[in-house]
This record gives C-alpha cells, structure tokens and sequence, in this order.
C-alpha cells in the first residue's frame, strides 16, 4: 500500500493526518502515518493565552493517540533528525521521558510520499543572553513554564515586607509583532485579574509594568498601518509601554539593554521577535532559504525532490499572483496548503496531475484580549478591502480557532465543545492561578 508519512502534528500537520486517515486511510487507499515528537496537539496561536493563564491548557490540548484511533492513521512519536532519500526513509531520535528514560529507540519509517510540516521556532538573531534570560513561545513547556513564573513574581511580590525591586512584576515582550501585541494585551487583562483573587497587596497601575520593544519604527511592521495605529492607541490606553525603533542588544538576566544602551528591568522577558524553520532541515540536501525554510514549487514539492512536500511555516512557498512574494507563515496559509494537498495527494494516487496551490489572504486580525480585536478581510472574504473592528472582529478571530478545531473533529463535535466550554466558564476563575 501507498505510504504517506508526515512529520509535525501542527496546525497543518494534523488537518491533513486527520482528513487523510478519512478519506484515503479509511477506505485502505493509503497507509497514513503522522511522526510528531511532543504527546499532545496545541494550536499555536492561542500560546500566548496559556502564557497568560487566560486559558487552560489541559482542556484545549488533543492527544495525538486518541485522534490517530478515530481517523484512521498512525501516530508514531519522536523527533526527527535525518533522511534517506535513496532508501526513503525518514530517521527518528530516541525518544526519552521527563526522567531521561528511553521510551522508543532511534528508529526509521519508510514512505513513498513524505509531507514535513515542522513549522517554526522564534528567531534571536544571534543576540546575547536570549537563550539563558529569556523565555520564547514556542511549545506549550515554555509558555506554561512563563505562567508558572509569572505566578511565582506575583505571589512574591504580594508576600514581601519590603518595598518592590526595580525589576519586579516588570514584564519585557521583545517583538511587537502579533505575538507580542496579543501577549501584551493579554497580560495586561490577566494580572488584573490575578490580583484580584486576595494578591490585594498589589496595586496594579502602579506596581505592574509591561514593556513592548520592537526595532521597526511602528509595531506590528508586517500588516497595514491602520491596524497597527488603531493596536497601538489602545496599549496606550493600557499604559503598555511601547518602545519602537528600540532594537535590543543583550538580554541581562533582570533587564534588557537596548543598542541605545538604555536598560529597561524586567523580571519576565519573552523573545517574541522574528521565525526561523529548524536547523535540521538544512541538512537533509534538500534546496533550503536564510531561515532554514524549504523551498518548494507551486505545487508543494520541495524543488529537488518531488516526493517530499512541505507546508506551514517551514515551506518557502512562492505566493502566486504575486510576484517575488512567498506565503507568509501563518496559520491561515498552513490550513490552506493541508486542504490543498488532502485533494492533491487523493488525484496524484489516481494518476491524475497535481495542480498549484493559491494563496488567499483572507486578511490580519489582532486579538486585544478582552479589550477589542481589530483587523481587516481582504478582497478574497469581502469583495473589497474591510475595516474591522471590536465584537465582529472578535467573532471572525475566533472562528480561526473554530475552523481548525472543524477539521481535526467535524462540526458536532466542535459545536459541542464550543457549547460545554462555555458553560463550564462560569464555573471557573477567569486566570488560571497555579
Ligand atoms: C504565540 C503565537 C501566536 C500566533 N498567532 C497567530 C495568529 O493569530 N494568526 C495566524 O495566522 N498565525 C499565528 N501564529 C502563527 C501560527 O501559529 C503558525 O503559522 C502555524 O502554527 C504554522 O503551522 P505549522 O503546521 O506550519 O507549524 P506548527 O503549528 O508550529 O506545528 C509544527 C509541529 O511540528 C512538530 N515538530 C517540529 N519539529 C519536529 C521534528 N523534528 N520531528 C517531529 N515533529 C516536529 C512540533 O512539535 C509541532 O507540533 C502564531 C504563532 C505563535 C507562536
């Protein structure tokens, strides 16, 4: 039987896994085989409100196992670290626990199609002091381990006799693009409520800052000014300090040094700045850019073999229609290419021709917490370039999260869950407390 194995059970990865083992797994018209090396599925996008405590990661995760059982393909865990295109093989680390005990063996899986959908890790750019003071959003470890923290300097702070040290209940976000905008927004509504669970030592506007650092002249540089105006005005209203033009130099274990060499101290910093692919792919001997991504043809197949596919944040995809543009990595394009290829991979094992894949922007929206969403649907959603903004903002942002959670369980099972989730909210705290 056709074997098609993917690596990375993302925001792309597992859509396709999961309409694949539907379809062509289902009816035995290929074996599907998901590698993935974490236990449980997150959607990216909502890391930063785990990072804020906003919302709870053991209701939202999927178990990768449980998933595989219902839709017909198999997980298998562990990292990759190699490939055999000769043999076609795709070679896995050993996979340990939390102890270091080794769980599965390095071990190697054949396939006759290969579709990588390693996504990205954040970019330091080489700074100083990012990999020891700061903390990134990558996985759901670290953006846990940064609530867990952020707990910690509350419960400090609420039980010390003396006053605050310059540093403390100070949170420095590096990068203001959406990641740090939203983060911001986020934290800012999520240590009030903290505080207002008894931690009645802390006055919040007076004792709680969060900085927001970005070297472009104006936050959110990747998406239209109007949205990035309309975000900034509403941090000032947060009294967020935004620092832009403020590139950073160094990351001091309580503090940021900026290239101006002014310091900024903070407790927290997250660095929320720039996406690289992972390192492992520039080894594979397959065509890679400056930011380890693959690059791949319009139909999706890396350029020098039309075997492996890629999708996501780890493919540099040329954005057709628009010339010398690449799909940008976001979690719209991942959604896309994964529909794209369920339709593909089916033609191709009928002898049929795979056809290119069209990028449509549906537009940018930027979640402000529980403060507002603004954004704009581009022509594709609206027949014409839309402001949005607010409770229809907010309800468009959401069904982002929807539409995945649509094609990993089907309607009923999303709308079901949507209904218990938001039944079970009024029993809960708002900010999650440990
Ligand atoms: C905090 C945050 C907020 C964001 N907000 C938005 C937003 O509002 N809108 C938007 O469009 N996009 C947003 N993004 C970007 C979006 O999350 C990504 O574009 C999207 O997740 C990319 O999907 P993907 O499938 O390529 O990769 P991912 O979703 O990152 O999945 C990659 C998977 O591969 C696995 N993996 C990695 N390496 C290996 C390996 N060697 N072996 C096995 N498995 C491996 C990982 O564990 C992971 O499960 C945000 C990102 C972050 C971090």
């Amino acid at each position: 039987m056709h074997q098609i194995v993917i690596v990375g059970g993302g925001a792309g990865g597992l859509e396709l896994a999961t309409r694949l083992g539907d379809t062509l797994g289902r009816t035995g018209r290929a074996g599907i085989t998901l590698i993935e090396k974490a236990r449980t599925h997150f959607w990216k996008p909502h890391l930063h409100e785990i990072a804020a405590g906003s919302m709870d990661l053991d209701v939202h995760a999927l178990d990768y196992l449980a998933q595989s059982h219902w839709h017909h393909f198999r997980f298998r865990i562990g990292e990759m670290v190699g490939l055999d295109r000769e043999q076609r093989l795709v070679h896995l680390a050993p996979y340990h626990d939390d102890e270091g005990t080794i769980v599965t063996e390095a071990r190697s899986f054949h396939y006759d199609t290969l579709v990588l959908a390693v996504g990205s890790n954040t970019n330091d750019f080489g700074t100083p002091g990012v990999a020891e003071n700061a903390i990134a959003l990558e996985t759901t470890e670290e953006a846990d381990r940064f609530h867990r923290r952020l707990v910690n300097a509350f419960l400090r702070a609420h039980a010390q006799t003396t006053p605050l040290r310059p540093e403390q209940l100070q949170v420095a976000i590096v990068g203001a693009g959406a990641t740090g905008v939203e983060l911001a927004a986020e934290l800012h509504n999520a240590t009030r409520d903290l505080v207002s669970y008894n931690l009645d030592r802390i006055e919040p506007d007076k004792d709680i800052r969060l900085h927001l650092i970005e070297a472009s002249p104006r936050i959110l540089p990747a998406l239209p000014e109007r949205i990035s105006d309309s975000a900034h005005r509403m941090l000032a209203q947060l009294k967020v300090q935004v620092h832009t033009g403020a590139r950073v130099a160094e990351v001091l274990p309580q503090a940021v040094r900026l290239a101006s060499g002014a310091i900024i101290p903070a407790e927290l910093v997250v660095w929320a700045a720039g996406v690289k692919a992972p390192a492992f792919l520039s080894e594979l001997g397959l065509e890679t850019n400056a930011i380890n991504q693959l690059v791949v043809t319009a139909t999706l197949q890396t350029t020098r073999d039309e075997r492996i596919f890629a999708l996501g944040d780890c493919a540099a995809a040329p954005w057709l229609g628009h010339e010398g543009k690449w799909v940008p990595p976001r979690a719209q394009a991942a959604h896309q290419q994964s529909s794209h290829l369920v339709r593909e991979l089916a033609r191709q094992l009928q002898g049929k021709p795979l056809r290119p894949f069209h990028y449509r922007d549906f537009g940018s929206l930027v979640s402000l917490g529980e403060y507002s969403t603004v954004g704009n649907l581009m022509g594709n959603f609206v027949g014409g370039n839309m402001w949005v903004e607010g409770l229809f903002a907010r309800w468009m942002y959401v069904s982002l999260y929807k539409m995945h959670q649509m094609a990993l369980h089907g309607f009923w099972k999303m709308a079901l869950n949507t209904v218990a989730r938001f039944i079970s909210r009024r029993t809960e705290p708002h900010v999650k407390l440990h």
